[in-house]
């Protein structure tokens, strides 16, 4: 018998994340939310209200795919969409123990109807890293001008051909861009040797509840009241949790890595033009500027 296990929300007035496994049905699960890091993004980044929204999910979107490597200790999910919308592109990078970032552009897009419609149809690539920017895996699917969360899907089930169902909710306030923008997102993923019957539990479970007032059960005010409501339906085993917070990895030598790859001819010519290098990292702004003399040590230790 498996005791029963009630979710544990560890820093309830941040972005949290619960992972762990339902044994009755055979299926793993992450349930995560983000709001004030996609403040911090949004402050960061000058982005219009629809772009962190539509950022937020797809940084979510990242973070979910994590679910499946809980053995891996540091490992980065990213998602990369070229889009046919008011978006041309979004970047994010989601790490298994909750550091994330993100870049949409142009960053102050703005669009009638629904966020979707934002980053239209394209490309979704999905890669996967170990440790330092080691890229491990990628793949990429059509993308079709549908929520987030239903590409994501769609790429899971064309890549991976396993069961998965996932859920990506966003909420803002176009009128009124001073409300922060809240994402709240579900992965539930089919172990192995699931049986039929058990797929369909969770199908119907899915189906018949709502999975917002469910996900804001979890992470809301009212968490502690909640959790004997959300764990009658199964026994539930949590693996790990913990925060969702800002994380941009660049450091210098990153950096001089760009301009290494850039070239000796390219990098001296910019020199020429403005006297010393400066470059932004475009996730979290950060400036890096180079002198001549860095210039010079930079092509000459890697003769
Ligand atoms: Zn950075």
């Amino acid at each position: 018998m498996i005791e029963k296990d009630y979710l544990i929300v560890p820093h309830r007035d941040k972005d949290i994340f619960v992972r762990g496994i339902i044994p009755d049905l055979n299926v793993r699960f992450l349930f995560a939310n983000i709001k004030e890091t996609l403040i911090e993004i949004r402050n960061l980044q000058n982005l219009s209200i629809q772009c962190e929204a539509l950022l937020g999910e797809t940084i979510l979107g990242a973070f979910l795919l994590t679910t499946r490597e809980i053995k891996q200790e540091h490992e980065v999910v990213g998602i990369h969409i070229e889009g046919d919308g008011a978006v041309k592109k979004i970047l994010s990078f989601a790490s298994s123990y909750g550091g994330v970032r993100g870049i949409i552009v142009p960053e102050n897009a703005e669009w009638e109807g629904e966020l979707y419609h934002g980053k239209g149809k394209g490309l979704l690539q999905v890669n996967k890293f170990k440790k330092v920017s080691q890229k491990i895996y990628s793949s990429a699917v059509e993308m079709r001008e549908l929520p987030i969360a239903k590409n994501i899907e769609e790429y899971i089930s064309k890549s991976d051909q396993i069961n998965a169902f996932i859920g990506i909710f966003s909420f803002f306030d176009k009128a009124n861009p001073l409300v922060p923008v809240e994402v709240y997102g579900y992965f539930f993923e089919a172990l192995p040797n699931i049986q039929f019957e058990q797929l369909d539990k969770l199908a119907d479970f899915i189906h018949k509840t709502n999975m917002v007032d469910f996900l804001k059960n979890i992470f809301g005010d009212q968490a502690y009241e909640q959790r004997k409501n959300i764990t009658q339906h199964f026994s539930v085993q949590i693996l790990q949790s913990g925060s969702i917070f800002f994380h941009c990895d660049c450091n210098s030598e990153k950096i001089e890595n760009v301009l290494f790859t850039l070239g000796e001819k390219e990098v001296s010519e910019l020199l020429e033009k403005q006297g010393q290098i400066e470059v932004t990292c475009e996730f979290c702004k950060k400036k890096y500027i180079f002198t001549k003399n860095d210039i010079l040590r930079l092509f000459k230790e890697n003769e």
